[in-house]
């Protein structure tokens, strides 16, 4: 049902005009001249107007041009009734901006056609500005996200590279002074710390990096075939070498672990997860990273006993920046997780967690072993 508004001079075919399209289930309502029929349609904007032209005070020419000119009502589809048929009078109309023209006497027929024809096109060019809508809302909104995230990475920069940097600096003025009273222990701390720290900075300026490079489209996605067990055994040594023997790191392979992936994405994700899964857990609880292959798909979990996490975070911890209520004691900065899922996802795969508050987590990557992209 379509709301139509009928303006016609003539009683006679207004009122037959009318009785017509309320037969049709329309919700019609007439009006005998221009200037009323603009005041009712300013009221309660039809879907419709069908308009006579010869009309005393205001013809139907100065009823279009009104309308049109009105931004919220120019939109509303314009059919002209009227006797004159000349090449001219339909011209004109057209020109200003009519939508349709039907000569006097015309069939009910005629007349329901050019109406449903009129609706149906209005209806998809509604559908085409309100798609057209929804993608740039949605583009105005990406917009907002990428620069609120650049505004928090700048603020990040500036605030959570002092931290190690200060470390660093007390520990090399601390040996420099200090080196001949200090024990080899005290010493190896120092150092430790350095090295720790540096790694520390690196992993952020990587992450940074990488997050600066899928923001702007300008990274590049490359697939080799590898080998993930070799590739993990590697990350994993890394860290071992970091935390020497005092964390137990275990791989468990089970199957051919060959899969098209890129060297440098994947170690993002295997390192994100292990340093997650070692700082989100007692120094003496076992990190396990299995390898699964599941024919066309290779499942990596990272599966520790830390502090888990709770319910209500479990979907947003894959946010920027996000972190649970109960990581307020660990250093970091939210971003290792959202690198991951993109990371991921860049390889067609996916990622979910399981977890359990004191209990500990178990992050799922899912692989595709085909190539893609
Ligand atoms: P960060 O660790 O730097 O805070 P991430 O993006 O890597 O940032 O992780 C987001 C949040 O998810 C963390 O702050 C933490 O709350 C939670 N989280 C991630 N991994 C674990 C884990 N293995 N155990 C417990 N919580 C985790």
């Amino acid at each position: 049902m379509a709301k139509i508004m009928v303006i016609e001079d003539e009683a006679a075919i207004r009122e037959e005009v009318m009785e017509w399209l309320q037969f049709e289930g329309h919700n019609v309502s007439g009006a005998s001249s221009g200037r009323p029929a603009i005041e009712a349609i300013q009221q309660d904007p039809p879907d419709i107007v069908l308009c006579d032209i010869w009309m005393p005070e205001m013809d139907g020419y100065a009823v279009l041009v009104e309308l049109r000119s009105n931004p919220s009502l120019a939109h509303i589809p314009f059919v002209f009734l009227s006797a004159s048929a000349s090449h001219e009078a339909v011209r004109y109309g057209m020109d200003l901006g009519a939508d349709d023209y039907l000569t006097k006497p015309f069939t009910h027929a005629e007349l329901i056609r050019a109406i449903e024809s009129r609706l149906q096109k209005q209806s998809s060019q509604n559908d085409l500005v309100s798609e057209r809508l929804e993608s740039l809302t949605e583009a105005l909104q990406d917009e907002r996200t990428k620069r609120l995230l650049k505004t928090r990475l700048v603020a990040m920069f500036s605030h959570d590279f002092r931290t190690p940097l200060s470390t660093i600096m007390s520990s090399v003025e601390l040996i420099r002074h200090y080196e001949a009273r200090m024990t080899p222990e005290r010493k190896a701390m120092h150092l430790d710390r350095i090295e720790g720290s540096v790694r520390l900075l690196m992993q952020m300026l990587d992450d940074m990096l990488l997050i600066a490079q899928m923001e702007s489209g300008s990274f590049q996605y490359h697939p080799e075939a590898l080998d993930l067990s070799d590739l993990t055994s590697e990350v994993l040594d890394e860290f071992r070498a970091v935390y020497g023997g005092a964390r137990t790191l275990t791989l468990r392979a089970e199957g051919s672990c060959c899969v098209q992936a890129d060297r440098r994405l994947f170690r993002q994700i295997l390192a994100n997860l292990v340093a997650n899964a070692i700082k989100y857990s007692p120094d003496d609880s076992e990190v396990i990273v299995a390898l699964i292959n599941k024919v066309d798909q290779l499942e990596v979990i990272v599966e520790d006993h830390g502090i888990g996490i709770p319910a209500e975070d479990l979907e947003a911890i894959f946010e920027p920046f996000h972190r649970a209520g109960n990581a307020e004691e660990f250093k970091g900065t939210g971003l290792g997780l959202t690198i991951v899922k993109e990371a991921v996802e860049r390889h067609g795969g996916a990622i979910r967690v399981e977890s359990e508050l004191e209990k500990g987590s178990r992050f799922i990557v899912m692989i595709p072993v085909a190539p893609v992209g």
